[in-house]
């Protein structure tokens, strides 16, 4: 176990051929806005609506899988996110354990390349410095067979502040 190679990447992570593609959803596994509906559009509503109704919800902070359908991505890892409220109430460990359990679920499913989403940043508003900063330092940090994270940004703003963690500026 090494540490990945991690990369920004900018633009629209359901078109990435990696082998786990990680979607920001919700306790419910229900289906949502945001990159979750993105998911759900590019895989196929239908098929992932009803994989994901199988799962029996999903905890903050937790992580579980589903195929990929029609997704280049033959798998996808549903996260589900802290809802920021001022950052004392657990955010920050939260979020680290999203990407924590994600590695790990990836490992399980011998994933090698996977890619996140800015978990949080939309609809929950995670302060997006601090959520890529955690981001950046839990990936890289965290034991996993995985060789390459992308973390996709959706904005100029996102791909510019991973692109500043990555190169170890403050
Ligand atoms: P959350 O509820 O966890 O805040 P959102 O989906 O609202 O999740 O936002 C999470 C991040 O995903 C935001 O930075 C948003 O810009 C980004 N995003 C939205 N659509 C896509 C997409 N198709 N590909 C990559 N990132 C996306």
């Amino acid at each position: 176990m090494s540490p990945p190679f991690i990369e920004a990447f900018l633009g629209d992570i359901t078109e990435l051929p990696v082998d786990a593609v990680i979607n920001a959803a919700n306790s419910r596994l229900a289906g949502g806005g945001g990159v979750d509906g993105a998911i759900h559009r590019a895989a196929g509503v239908t098929e992932l609506r009803a994989a994901c109704a199988t799962l029996g919800g999903c905890d903050p902070g937790d992580a579980k899988a589903t195929p990929g359908f029609a997704l280049p991505a033959p798998w996808i890892i549903h996260t589900v996110g802290p809802v920021w409220s001022g950052g004392h109430k657990g955010e920050p460990e939260i979020l680290a354990s999203c990407y924590r359990r994600c590695l790990a679920v990836a490992d399980e499913l011998g994933a090698r390349s996977i890619a996140f989403p800015a978990i949080s940043t939309g609809v929950y508003g995670y302060p997006p410095h601090l959520a890529a900063e955690l981001a950046v330092a839990t990936v890289s940090t965290a034991p996993s067979d995985i060789e390459l994270v992308r973390l996709v940004a959706f904005d100029a703003e996102t791909h510019a502040l991973y692109l500043r963690f990555l190169r170890g500026d403050p």
